[in-house]
C-alpha cells in the first residue's frame, strides 16, 4: 500500500463468457481447468441438458487475474483523476499443467501470485513502470539476489493481429513456469492467426496499438530503465504482440539466474473489455465521443512471480537455510527441567506466578525486573513466548522429559535459535541462546537480520551478563 496499490480480491470461478471475451478460451484453454454447473436447469424445463448446453455453461477457475481486473475498472465509470489505478491481487490460480511438467513446489497447479494491474494513461507509462523496477529492484535486494533486465520491443510482424489479439498470455512469464517462457511460447504468437475476431476492433481510432503508440511505449521503457539504473539490454522483436515487456532475471547467491519478476505492457485488453476512461473533467460537451474517453494502457507485474517457486528458489539457494527474517520457525524457548509443566501447556496465563517452585527467591537484577516471586522455568519461557512481538515465532518446548531430547525436538523442528531457561536465567530474568549466551527476552527480536543485511553470529552478542 506504501507503493499506491489497493488490495482486491476476485472470484476463483469465471464464466465461459468472460475467458471467451479476454482471449484465453480460445487460446489458453487446456491450460485451464474448467467447472461444469451443478445446476442445469436454469430454463425452467428441468430436463436434461445436451453436451452442446453443458458446455456453453461451462465455468472456468482462474489462471490469471487480468480479465476481473478489468471488470473491477470497468465496474464504475473512470475518470483520468481516477488514474492510475493500481490493483494487487494473491489470490489463488490454477493452470493445468501437464502431470509430466509438474515438479516440487517450482511447478504447481494451484499457486499464488503478486499480481498487480496497473491501468493508467499513455503519459503515465515511464513513472508507472520505474515505480515498478524500483519496487523489483527493493523486493531482490531484500532477498540477496542481484537482477539484470531485458526489455523486449516490438515484433517484426505485429500488423493486423494488434487490434484483435487476446492478450491470454500475459502473466505468463515469470510466474508458475521455470522461466523459460514456455507458458507463453504455446500460446499463437503469430498475430495473423488471431485477426479474425473483427467484432473486437470495432473503435478502428486505435490511439493505442499503432505504430507510434509503440514508440512512444518503447521510448518511456527505455527511458525508466535508465532511471533505475539497473544493468539492462534489449532484445528486438522479441515483445509480446500485445506490447513491450520488461522481464527480470534474479541472480541467487550460487550465481543461477531465474526470470521472475515481469513488467508487461497491455494495449490489446483494454480494447477487448471496451475499458475507456474521461480524459477531460465529466460533463463537458462530446464527453462520451472516442477522443474524450480513450483508453488506458494496462500495465501486468508481478515482483515474485509465483511465491510458491520463489520459495523453492529461495530453499535451494540457502541450502534450507532461510535468512532469519523469512525463517518461519524463530526461536524454540527451552526450561532447563520440565517442574510444574502444565497438563495443557498453552493454557497457563501470564504473570501467574503463584504456583511453588523451587526457585522461590525474589529477583531484581539489572533488567529492572520488580520484586516477585520467581516463575518456573516452564512459566519463564512462556513469559518470553507472550512478550516476543508479533512478527517472532516461537515455540515453548516443555517436553519430552529430557533436556537433551527438549533440544533434539527443537533442532529436528528446525528452529533458528534455541533458547534455554534455568535456575539461573529464572533468577536473572534472562534466557540462554545457543551461540550467543545469556541475554534478556527483549533483546531476542534483536538476532533477527534486516533484509539484506548479514547475520548476526556468536561474536556480535551483547551479552548482558
Ligand atoms: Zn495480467
Amino acid at each position: 500500500m506504501q507503493y499506491g496499490y489497493e488490495e482486491v480480491i476476485t472470484p476463483q470461478v469465471f464464466t465461459r463468457e468472460l475467458w471467451e471475451r479476454s482471449g484465453h478460451w480460445e487460446h489458453y484453454r487446456e491450460d485451464m481447468f474448467t467447472v461444469s454447473r451443478g445446476r442445469k436447469d436454469d430454463d425452467g424445463d428441468g430436463g436434461t441438458v445436451s453436451a452442446a448446453e453443458d458446455e456453453s455453461t461451462m465455468m472456468s477457475l482462474k489462471p490469471m487475474n487480468c480479465p476481473a481486473h478489468c471488470l473491477v475498472f470497468a465496474s464504475a465509470r473512470r475518470s483520468y483523476r481516477d488514474l492510475p489505478m493500481r490493483l494487487a491481487d494473491f489470490s489463488p490460480l490454477h493452470r493445468d499443467e501437464a502431470t509430466g511438467a509438474l515438479g516440487g513446489l517450482t511447478r504447481v497447479r494451484r499457486f499464488h501470485q503478486d499480481d498487480a494491474h496497473i491501468f493508467c494513461t499513455e503519459a503515465q507509462v515511464g513513472a508507472e513502470v520505474q515505480d515498478a523496477l524500483a519496487f523489483v529492484q527493493r523486493v531482490y535486494e531484500m532477498l540477496g539476489m542481484t537482477v539484470s533486465v531485458v526489455l523486449s520491443t516490438r515484433p517484426e510482424e505485429k500488423e493486423g493481429g494488434l487490434a484483435a489479439g487476446p492478450a491470454a498470455s500475459c502473466c505468463g512469464g515469470g510466474g508458475n513456469g521455470d522461466g523459460d517462457g514456455d507458458e507463453i511460447s504455446n500460446l499463437p504468437s503469430s498475430s495473423s492467426s488471431l485477426s479474425t475476431s473483427s467484432s473486437l476492433s470495432s473503435s478502428s481510432s486505435s490511439s493505442l496499438g499503432d505504430d507510434a503508440t509503440w514508440a512512444r511505449a518503447e521510448g518511456a521503457l527505455r527511458e525508466a530503465l535508465d532511471a533505475s539504473r539497473l544493468p539492462w539490454t534489449e532484445s528486438p522483436g522479441d515483445g509480446a504482440f500485445y506490447g513491450p515487456k520488461i522481464d527480470v532475471t534474479a541472480t541467487d547467491a550460487a550465481g543461477r539466474g531465474h526470470q521472475c519478476a515481469t513488467i508487461q505492457l497491455d494495449f490489446v485488453t483494454p480494447r477487448r473489455f471496451d475499458l475507456r476512461y474521461d480524459a477531460t473533467a465529466a460533463g463537458t460537451e462530446g464527453a462520451d465521443a472516442d477522443d474524450a474517453r480513450p483508453r488506458p494502457v494496462m500495465i501486468h507485474r508481478a515482483a515474485l512471480g509465483s511465491v510458491e517457486r520463489l520459495m523453492a528458489i529461495m530453499l535451494e539457494a540457502t541450502g534450507g537455510n532461510l535468512p532469519s527474517w523469512l525463517h518461519p520457525r524463530q526461536v524454540a524457548l527451552i526450561p532447563v527441567d520440565d517442574r510444574n509443566v502444565p497438563v495443557d501447556a498453552a493454557s497457563t496465563t501470564a504473570g501467574a506466578a503463584s504456583s511453588t517452585s523451587s526457585s522461590t527467591s525474589s529477583t531484581s537484577t539489572g533488567t529492572g525486573t520488580t520484586t516477585r516471586t520467581a516463575p518456573s522455568a516452564v512459566e519463564m519461557c512462556e513469559r518470553v513466548a507472550r512478550g516476543l512481538p508479533a512478527h517472532m515465532t516461537s515455540r515453548v518446548i516443555a517436553r519430552p522429559g529430557t533436556l537433551g531430547a527438549r533440544i533434539r525436538r527443537a533442532r529436528e523442528e528446525g528452529w533458528r535459535w534455541i533458547a534455554v531457561v534455568g535456575d539461573r536465567e529464572v533468577e536473572n530474568g534472562t534466557v540462554n541462546v545457543k551461540g550467543f549466551g545469556e541475554m534478556r527476552p527483549e533483546d531476542l527480536p534483536g538476532l533477527i537480520a534486516k533484509p539484506g543485511e548479514p547475520e548476526r553470529t556468536a561474536g556480535d552478542s551483547e551479552e548482558s551478563k
